[in-house]
């Protein structure tokens, strides 16, 4: 979801200084979305879950030295959540399956724990994140800048049905014929899609890397890029809107889709926390508006009549 924003490089100095109100501040921002997340995957048992959120940001704090920015600090905490969750699941060894996210990938389980090799064992997410190598660092934010230039395309010429094409394939690793299924459309077609898209990231890559990464697997990376980074998510700003039904209708429908039938986790994780804030806020203005309306009946505070 694109870069680290000035507001959060803000944020992250005053924590660097020791600043524990920014400190406050920033787990007030994030902590309902990943709490959120945890407890969908680790159905509903809460006390795992915010146990499993405190530990993302014992090991946010711990490697914020070594931190240097790049990436949204929401799928940077996202990525350690995950991290963390597979670790428990590794240790109480069950199942979780949910949408198509998870249904179609376990044919295919191969990719996602390559995707996971990155982390090697003990090495912390947090720590493993900072350290990685400089020039594949460089290549993935060509490719991402690549990906966000081809997004920003379908979503301005609202071409919904390539961008959802472009999830399934990509974001769910789903095969040609699975994502053809999905969208009730021709396996062939798709294919065409895929390869069309490729083509254009591969175009707007620097010539030099450009050369170097036709050597490697693209599709590969874009995989391990887009399971990492989600450059299609949908913002916030966006799935708030799409709560309160302010959306055009293309992207309403989109919106529903990545949420619903991609089933995205991230999002939903989002989408869940506000709603709660939305909750929290009309009670809040419930409040108000019962003091407003009472506080004239206080003993010696009862002017209007
Ligand atoms: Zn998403």
């Amino acid at each position: 979801m694109g870069e680290i924003t000035q507001a959060e490089q803000y944020l992250i100095d005053q924590i660097r200084q020791g600043n524990s109100q920014a400190w406050l501040q920033f787990i007030e921002r994030y902590q309902g979305r990943l709490l959120a997340y945890a407890r969908r995957q680790i159905s509903g048992n809460t006390a795992d879950a915010e146990d499993v959120v405190q530990d993302v940001f014992v090991n946010f704090i711990r490697a914020l030295n070594a931190y240097r920015g790049g990436n949204s600090l929401e799928s940077f905490l996202f990525s350690i959540l995950r991290r963390k969750i597979i670790d428990l699941y590794r240790k109480k060894s069950s199942s979780r399956i949910s949408l198509i996210q998870d249904v179609y990938k376990s044919d295919s389980r191969e990719g996602d724990s390559d995707y996971l090799a990155g982390f090697s064992a003990g090495e912390s997410t947090a720590s493993w994140y900072v350290r990685r190598d400089e020039h594949k660092d460089r290549i993935y934010k060509s490719l991402s800048r690549a990906i966000l230039e081809m997004l920003e395309g379908l979503k301005k010429s609202l071409n919904f049905e390539h961008l959802k094409i472009v999830e399934l394939l990509f974001y769910c690793q789903v095969s040609n014929t699975d994502a053809a299924a999905v969208m009730k459309m021709d396996a062939g077609r798709i294919g065409l899609v895929k390869h069309r898209c490729i083509k254009q990231i591969q175009k707007s890559l620097p010539r030099s890397e450009a050369k170097e990464i036709a050597d490697r697997d693209l599709e590969g990376l874009l995989g391990q890029i887009w399971q990492q980074y989600r450059p299609s998510c949908p913002k916030r700003n966006t799935i708030g809107a799409f709560l309160l039904k302010t959306l055009e209708p293309e992207w309403e429908n989109y919106v529903d889709f990545h949420l619903h039938i991609l089933g995205c986790h991230f999002c939903q994780a989002n989408y869940e926390d506000i709603q709660l804030q939305n909750r929290q806020k009309g009670a809040d203005r419930l409040q108000q508006r019962i003091m407003e309306s009472t506080v004239g009946f206080l003993a010696g505070k009862n002017t209007s009549r």
